[in-house]
């Protein structure tokens, strides 16, 4: 997807606000461009902890995906992981002051608009890829993800909903800037009708709306109208990027996902990591040999070509 640039990160800071979607309590969140080669790395301000964008990292993520590290948890934060993967950001710091990422509309494109007004900046050195080299598997009863070589990052998703105006949705692309960007980014987060009493009873989706999510009743959506025919099945996509971010650095392959959610997404990215002989690091096609990348997080049978 990214194998043609430098790596990236933002050309200024830039900030947002707004209220989580469980909690409802306001939260913001400043992007800081990163000076040297970091990757994603999260800063809870009031605290000063550290957390890096990586799959050890993860939390409980049975409705969103959360980040936990020395007594911080961080809610929610695949919408925003999500457009930095969609736009090739490979390195930032994400300063929060809360413990939910707000869920603005409920849907990747206010983090794609603001990472775009900030601008993009490319660093003095190179991207590395996990390009994968032999199928990985994960499955929970009839719900399963696969990752297999691809040149360049190719999704296909199929989810299966008791509802008739979900129903069964498919989509697969090859994913690009431009197509995230346009067929991925604006899909809102959704759920059913019937799962909100759950949700509230639970004490969550306190901050839930129309204007943060598309609720699918017994009639349709309550919502006026959607942004896109299988806006659901493009959503799970949209955050299935998100999570992917959590490997630490981009990836070369071709991801099947079957009914799958986050919990499924970090157990295929856990999966990947846990297995040396499925994927080898590749470089930029452009420039010279990189120089150090990504100096957290990486397993320990694949040294970063010095
Ligand atoms: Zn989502």
């Amino acid at each position: 997807m990214h194998r043609n640039r430098h790596a990236q990160t933002l050309s200024k800071p830039a900030t947002l606000s707004g209220r989580g979607l469980h909690g409802n309590l306001p939260c913001t969140v400043v992007l800081r461009p990163a000076e040297r080669a970091s990757g994603i790395t999260f800063l809870h301000t009031p605290t000063g902890i550290e957390i890096p964008a990586a799959s050890e990292f993860v939390g409980d993520c049975s409705l969103a995906t959360s980040l936990t590290k020395d007594g911080v948890r961080l809610q929610t934060v695949e919408h925003l992981l999500s457009a930095l993967m969609g736009l090739g950001i490979d390195h930032l710091t994400i300063e929060v002051d809360g413990e939910e990422l707000p869920i603005l509309d409920g849907s990747a494109e206010p983090w794609v608009r603001l990472i775009l007004e900030a601008g993009i900046r490319p660093m003095a050195i190179w991207p590395h890829y996990m390009r994968i080299l032999k199928p990985v598997e994960v499955r929970r009863g009839d719900k399963w993800m696969r990752v297999s070589p691809w040149n360049g990052l190719r999704l296909a998703y199929t989810i299966v909903y008791d509802n008739p105006f979900i129903g069964r949705q498919t989509r697969e692309m090859t994913l690009t800037t431009e197509k995230y960007t346009r067929e991925l980014g604006l899909a809102r987060t959704f759920c059913l009708e019937s799962d909100i009493e759950f949700m509230r009873s639970r004490g969550l989706a306190k901050g839930g709306s129309l204007d943060n999510a598309v609720v699918f009743g017994a009639n349709g959506p309550l919502n006026e109208s959607l942004r896109y025919e299988d806006e659901a099945v493009r959503h799970k996509m949209m955050d299935l990027v998100g999570d992917l971010a959590l490997l630490g650095a981009s990836l070369e392959g071709f991801v099947e996902a079957h009914c799958a959610g986050h919990a499924l997404h970090v157990e295929l990215a856990k999966a990947i990591l846990a297995d040396p002989t499925a994927w080898t690091w590749a470089e930029s096609e452009i420039g010279a040999r990189p120089r150090k990348l990504f100096p957290q997080g990486l397993p320990a049978a694949h040294p970063i070509p010095a």
